[in-house]
């Protein structure tokens, strides 16, 4: 099963958006999600992560997710995080997380001390009590 050139009705090549007789798009519809390629400018299917003309990448890992999208997306597909200074973002981000782990460490600490505190108040009055 494969597509036809809307244009000449020639077979299209799987994975390629221009017809190989007429050199138009053989989809209208496809070729308004295509991809043009970084390099070499060759239009390419949505989905497509190389380019079929020269294997250059056309997509793009999110730092995030590790999702891939297209390079002329400005976000990432998979979980939206825009990819002007990711990389940025994401150091930042990290170093929240590890503040915000320390806080929550020193409060499992300073809980743990009251508890403590108070068994020794409580082990004190118990022993005047005794008396
Ligand atoms: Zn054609
Ligand atoms: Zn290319
Ligand atoms: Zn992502």
């Amino acid at each position: 099963m494969g597509i036809t050139c809307e244009n000449c009705g020639a077979p299209a090549q799987p994975g390629v958006l221009k017809c190989t007789y007429c050199q138009r798009p053989v989809s209208a519809e496809l070729a308004r999600h295509a991809i043009p390629c970084p390099h070499c400018q060759e239009p390419n299917l949505w989905g497509a992560q190389k380019c079929v003309r020269c294997q250059a990448w056309i997509v793009v890992q999110c730092v995030f997710c590790g999702g891939v999208s297209p390079h002329n997306q400005t976000a990432c597909l998979n979980c939206k995080e825009p990819f002007a200074g990711a990389p940025e973002r994401k150091a930042q981000r990290q170093a929240q997380q590890q503040s915000q782990q320390n806080a929550q460490t020193a409060a499992v600490v300073g809980n743990v001390a009251a508890s403590f505190l108070g068994a020794v108040a409580g082990g004190i009055i118990g022993g005047i009590l005794d008396d």
